[in-house]
């Protein structure tokens, strides 16, 4: 992730990795109790670094830390500034991004007066790699919405993506889907699913997932190249009755799945309708028009 040369941004500061700090007796660190982002940065089709859906990004972290009521005082517009100069002072211009809000010290459970943030990134390949994905349901549930801020992107959430993700490979998978409490599917560790049946799109709708931003992006690929897609609850029959299947997050992009435990997906990935948007995804994010030959 780092080396000696690396600098974060810190508080308004930009600070080498190997030297920054910070409180161990922070709520953080002992909870859970923070926020953060998962954004990614583009070299585009004209040669500049452009971070993708910045806005959207900086400006969920900052849902997020109103949902766990954390004290928050960054500016979206000066946060993506920073984070800008964070890219050019790496030299990095594809890379994966990782802004924290944490807590300061606090052994207690009460609110805090202040929160900090930090800034960090590198050059990161696909999340879940680039083959087809052989998925396993897992035995974890997501948190419930009813214990949960589940559609903020706390820090404590993630001990729960953790364990499914180690269940999964341990028994030779290479990712879970989790069903939530009323046991439909929700999503991946670290990523929201579609399957396609019959020529359209199924994705879980909001409620008990991460509202991932990829997702969206999926959404509108789906409206431009015409594509009917449905936002509804289903279990995990459905996804195995469907003709193929993926995942899209910002780490992970769109990847597809060859399987759902022992159920093989029928459609040859390069003519599904995720390949389709895994083209466009990756013609967007360079700043092309989703479809070749069509100007944006
Ligand atoms: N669900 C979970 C649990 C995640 O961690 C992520 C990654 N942030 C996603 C979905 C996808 O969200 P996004 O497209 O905003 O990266």
């Amino acid at each position: 992730y780092y080396d000696g040369n690396t600098v974060i941004y810190l508080n308004g500061q930009f600070v080498k990795a190997a030297e920054a700090t910070m409180d161990f007796y922070s709520q953080s660190l002992h909870y859970g109790y923070s926020v953060f982002e998962g954004i990614r940065s583009y070299k585009t089709a004209a040669g500049e670094t452009r971070i993708f859906k910045a806005t959207e990004h900086y400006q969920r972290l900052k849902a997020s830390a109103q949902a766990l009521n954390m004290p928050y005082a960054y500016d979206t517009d000066e946060l993506i500034a920073a984070t800008y100069e964070l890219l050019e002072r790496n030299n990095l211009q594809d890379a994966y991004i990782r802004p924290i809000v944490y807590a300061p010290a606090n052994m207690g459970f009460q609110v805090n007066t202040a929160s900090f943030i930090a800034i960090e990134a590198w050059q990161m390949a696909p999340f879940l790699g680039d083959k087809l994905l052989r998925v396993m349901t897992s035995s974890f549930e997501r948190p419930n919405p009813k214990g949960f801020k589940i559609h903020a992107k706390a820090g404590g959430h993630y001990v729960n993506s953790i364990l499914a993700s180690q269940e999964a490979k341990a028994k030779g998978f290479d990712e879970a889907l989790l069903t939530d409490m009323n046991g439909h599917v929700a999503e991946g560790p670290g990523a929201n699913m579609f399957y396609e049946k019959d020529g359209k799109l199924f994705t879980p709708a909001l409620g008990n997932i991460l509202p991932g931003i990829t997702r969206a992006t999926v959404l509108e690929i789906c409206k431009e190249l015409d594509i009917e897609v449905e936002e509804k609850f289903f279990t995990t029959d459905a996804v195995k009755d469907a003709d193929s299947a993926f995942f899209c997050g910002t780490a992970a992009e769109v990847i597809g799945w060859q399987s759902l435990d022992d159920t093989i997906f029928p459609k040859a990935w390069n003519s599904t309708l995720g390949c389709r948007i895994q083209e466009a995804y990756s013609r967007l994010v360079i700043g092309l028009p989703v479809q070749e030959g069509v100007t944006a």
